[in-house]
């Protein structure tokens, strides 16, 4: 019969301070976010807190509708994409299409 010995291995003082893991260098970029800027922000127009669509504007320019205002608290742009997705079928893959060479709405 072996009598294991101690499974304890010696304690060694483990120095945090010198292993600093650096995930952050493993990051993919996908094409989308190359520029740190969404193709929404060609398409509203940001007013205070609230972000306008220039295609609404400009469709609803002779009528007395008005332009659903969505809030920009915090940065989200989830609701911008679908409502470009949605409503005028633009996406990040197609939104040059509807940009003139100045990347204005047309
Ligand atoms: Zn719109």
């Amino acid at each position: 019969m072996t009598s294991s010995p101690s499974a304890f291995s010696d304690s060694e003082t483990i120095d945090d301070t010198n292993s600093t893991i650096c995930e952050s260098e493993i990051q993919y970029q996908t094409a989308s976010t190359r520029k740190n800027r969404s193709h929404t922000s060609f398409f509203f127009r940001v007013e205070g807190d609230f972000a306008y669509c220039k295609i609404c504007e400009q469709n609803f320019a002779n009528t007395n509708k008005k332009v659903y205002g969505y809030s920009q608290k915090g940065g989200n742009t989830t609701n911008l994409i679908s409502h470009l997705r949605d409503k005028h079928d633009i996406n990040k893959d197609n939104y040059l299409e509807y940009l003139d060479e100045y990347e204005e709405v047309f």
